[in-house]
């Protein structure tokens, strides 16, 4: 788990926050520090929704299964972003 310092959190970080988010075991400051960056941030909130999907499309409600692949996704999707 991240200790997150700083005031904002960038997109590595939101990142790596996806799957403690989407299973509650965030801290209240960071789940809002994250929620923030969402708001702030188109790609990370498509990466979010995308991440919801998989595992709705998937069945599975444990998002640790995701998460080899997830940051693979991600790591293609910034990719295309920063070539775009
Ligand atoms: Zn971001």
């Amino acid at each position: 788990m991240l200790s997150l310092r700083r005031r904002d959190i960038v997109c590595q970080q939101a990142v790596e926050l996806v799957t403690d988010y989407l299973e509650g075991a965030l801290s209240r400051r960071d789940r809002r520090r994250f929620e923030a960056h969402l708001k702030a941030c188109p790609n990370c909130s498509a990466y979010l929704e995308q991440i919801k999907l998989t595992i709705q499309l998937s069945g599975e409600i444990e998002p640790e299964d995701l998460t080899p692949e997830a940051r693979q996704d991600l790591t293609d999707l910034y990719r295309r972003w920063r070539s775009e």
